[in-house]
């Protein structure tokens, strides 16, 4: 991993969310400083990464001088002044309210110095209201990840309309450089790029359901041992481009009628009523059963040892074992794009 961009940040607002923002920051050697308007909440996020620093200790993860420097690197906070003190970037996770986002970058924008940055987890709302009207509304910029964000890397960066352009030049390069994988969202719009894919998807997938034509397990297991293998290291297009000799511009074209065809056809007004969601979760129960903690431990796990092979395996590591450094063409190592890094 490179050396982060920036050395001291401070979470503010400690659910679930800020708290596993905490490893994120720590592992890659950021002094992080944690705080959150409920102080017993804050203390449970400290607790809840302590037990998660165990946990990978007991599995051989973490040597216990790790363990240590981690810690000593991670500063509880009793005020918002405080977790502020020295930082180049804030990480506001708290509540999804645009009146509580407003006042909190209020706050902020009041107290951190004028070259801090002030990244903000929000799933939906656009910066540009947030910011309306702060006298610092340059540096506010969306930073929204994926939960749990120390276990799954994608963040959606997001300028408001008053953002300068190098504060978001300068977001992205400190995500890369704490190991996430920032992607640009060029203008708003709701449900930011992976909601709206998602929506897409689980729209089709109830309904589905909903219309008998296939049971709970039936699709979780057409995206769990089908499209899903793929995804867990391609997206849409690359898979696209894998699917004809010709690439993407001979997949599209053989299939695009096909596509019109089916787009003119999915329901956009899915039935989605409370028997339904009943339904639903009796037959996602008697396909998993109930213990959901184990069920996201093992989500967790699942995903970091995914990580490490497609660490291992990068593109063109099928066909030649992968040495050192790729070469480009003059023999000067190149720089590693996204897919190969993670
Ligand atoms: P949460 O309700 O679990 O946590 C919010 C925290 O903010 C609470 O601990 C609360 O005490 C604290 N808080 C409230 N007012 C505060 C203030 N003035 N100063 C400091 N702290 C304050 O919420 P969450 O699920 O962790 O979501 C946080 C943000 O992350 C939201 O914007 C949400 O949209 C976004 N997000 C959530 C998810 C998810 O799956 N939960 C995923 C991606 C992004």
């Amino acid at each position: 991993m490179p050396k982060p961009t920036i050395r001291t940040v401070a979470v503010v607002g400690t659910g679930v969310i800020g708290r596993s923002w905490i490893p994120v920051f720590a592992r890659a050697g950021v002094e992080t400083r944690v705080y959150d308007a409920d102080l017993a909440q804050r203390d449970r996020a400290l607790e809840w990464f302590a037990d998660d620093l165990m946990a990978r200790r007991e599995r051989g993860e973490l040597k216990k001088k790790e363990v240590k420097a981690l810690r000593d690197r991670v500063v509880a906070c009793d005020t918002l002044e405080e977790a502020l003190a020295g930082v180049g970037y804030v990480q506001e996770s708290g509540p999804e309210r645009l009146d509580l986002k407003r006042a909190i970058y209020a706050e902020l924008d009041g107290a951190a110095a004028p070259e801090v940055i002030l990244g903000s987890s929000t799933s939906a709302i656009d910066m540009t209201e947030i910011a309306e009207g702060l006298p610092g509304r340059a540096r506010c910029i969306v930073a929204h990840p994926v939960n749990p964000p120390h276990v799954v890397p994608v963040v959606e960066v997001l300028g408001g309309r008053d953002t300068a352009p190098e504060v978001v030049e300068a977001t992205i390069a400190f995500l890369e450089s704490v190991g996430q994988s920032p992607v640009l969202m060029k203008r708003f719009t709701p449900g930011f790029i992976l909601n709206r894919m998602q929506a897409a998807l689980i729209r089709e997938a109830v309904d589905l359901v909903a219309s008998g034509v296939a049971d709970v397990e039936a699709v979780d297991v057409c995206i769990r041992d089908g499209l899903g293998l793929r995804w867990a290291f391609m997206g849409p297009f690359a898979v696209a481009n894998t699917n004809a000799d010709g690439g993407v511009a001979e997949y599209f074209t053989r299939y695009r009628p096909a596509y019109h065809g089916l787009w003119a056809e999915l329901n956009t007004a899915v039935q989605f009523d409370d028997a339904l969601v009943r339904e639903l979760h009796r037959q996602t129960e008697e396909m998993l059963g109930d213990d959901r903690a184990d069920q996201r431990q093992w989500r967790d796990r699942m995903i970091e040892a995914i990580r490490a092979t497609r660490a291992k395996l990068p593109l063109g590591g099928a066909r030649k074992k992968a040495r050192g450094k790729t070469k480009g063409a003059k023999g000067r190592p190149v720089k590693k794009k996204a897919h190969q890094q993670r």
